[in-house]
């Protein structure tokens, strides 16, 4: 009885300041320990009720009456060099993965997941392959980043893991409301990217947030037919909706977009797929991210010259950049995280 009644406890991690001085309120307990609380919980990262040092036995039963604290079980963790992934069981036995990327002591980067699977499907990532199965909630989302939080001060955070952020759009914006909390983790937004599909109404709806938040775009693919090819998703924006989508964000924000860019050995590599990548840089402030292919298990992909494009793009006056991908043998990179 006890479990079927913990998955319907409501998280305390993932209620706001504003929502916690007002659960503290309707529960006649002092405001002054819910500021108190909110700190334990955020900066503190305490991870049940009964650690939370300000209330008394009294008050921490009866907050235990309706809320839980914990933290998703740790089922696997997986070390190579810098990087370390770690496989979370979730309170209905669904699992995700997350993945921290140490870089030479300078920034420690969590890339984060924000759905359980995918729904967008596409073809080369498997996290796209085992189907989607729910949203993560706000608790569940800054967990993730608290787990590494109490080992290492996390600097930056990544929407790069399992799941499209902006299909998850409320849930996301509250944890990231949360972590840029000064009482929290302080991190700024500046230091956090979303990377997306191309999810028109999510990118319109980050026009009207505060903050400079960073926005990343996986193009994939510089034309439209091979975009729906590859990406199962039904109702795809197209590309010049999407790019329109940015020019307006950044005509309000003011904000360089990435465009991130996977490459598919003899599928996205042409010439002429190439020369359009470039056109389309040049219709919205951004810079190129190219990410070789990681291999995903059953893909029928294999990476392009990384090298070969860059100079190519370079050469045509692209900003562009490679990304290094760590973690491959532990399946930590872009696009290998996967829970099937
Ligand atoms: N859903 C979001 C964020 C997660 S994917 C998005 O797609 O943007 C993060 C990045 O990994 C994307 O740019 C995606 O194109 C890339 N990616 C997916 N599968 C990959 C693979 N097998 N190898 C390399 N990059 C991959
Ligand atoms: Fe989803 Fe991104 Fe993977 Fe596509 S690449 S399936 S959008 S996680």
């Amino acid at each position: 009885m006890k479990s079927t009644y913990n998955k319907v406890m409501d998280d305390l991690r993932g209620k706001s300041l504003k929502e916690l001085l007002n659960i503290f309120a309707q529960l006649q307990l002092p405001q002054y320990k819910a500021k108190e609380t909110f700190r334990q919980i955020h900066h503190g990262l305490k991870g049940t009720i009964d650690q939370i040092s300000i209330l008394k036995k009294e008050e921490r039963a009866l907050l235990a009456e309706k809320y839980q604290l914990d933290q998703p079980q740790v089922i696997k963790h997986q070390h190579e060099g810098e990087t370390e992934k770690i496989a979370f069981k979730l309170s209905d036995n669904l699992v995700i993965e997350s993945v921290l990327m140490q870089y030479e002591g300078e920034r420690n980067t969590v890339c984060v997941s924000s759905q359980v699977g995918c729904p967008v499907a596409c073809q080369f990532c498997a996290t796209g392959q085992m189907g989607f199965k729910r949203n993560l909630t706000v608790g569940e989302i800054l967990s993730q980043i608290y787990y590494f939080a109490t080992k290492h001060k996390i600097s930056n955070v990544v929407f790069m893991g399992m799941g499209e952020p902006l299909l998850n759009y409320k849930n996301v914006m509250k944890a990231i409301g949360i972590l840029n909390q000064e009482l929290g983790q302080n991190i700024a937004k500046r230091k956090i990217v979303i990377s997306t599909i191309g999810i028109t109404e999510g990118i319109k709806k980050l026009m009207t947030e505060t903050g400079q938040l960073r926005l990343a775009w996986s193009l994939v693919a510089s034309f439209d037919h091979l975009r729906k090819e590859l990406i199962g998703m039904k109702n795809l924006p197209s590309i010049s909706s999407i790019v329109r989508a940015i020019h307006d964000y950044q005509q309000k924000t003011k904000r360089r977009v990435t465009i991130e860019y996977v490459l598919l050995k003899g599928i996205n590599d042409g010439p002429e797929a190439i020369n359009e990548l470039a056109e389309i840089t040049r219709k919205i402030d951004s810079h190129v991210n190219i990410i070789p292919y990681n291999e995903v298990a059953g893909g029928r992909f294999s990476s392009g010259d990384a090298e070969r494009i860059y100079e190519k793009l370079k050469r045509r006056r692209v900003n562009v950049t490679t990304r290094q991908s760590l973690g491959k043998k532990i399946s930590a990179a872009c696009g290998q995280l996967t829970t099937k």
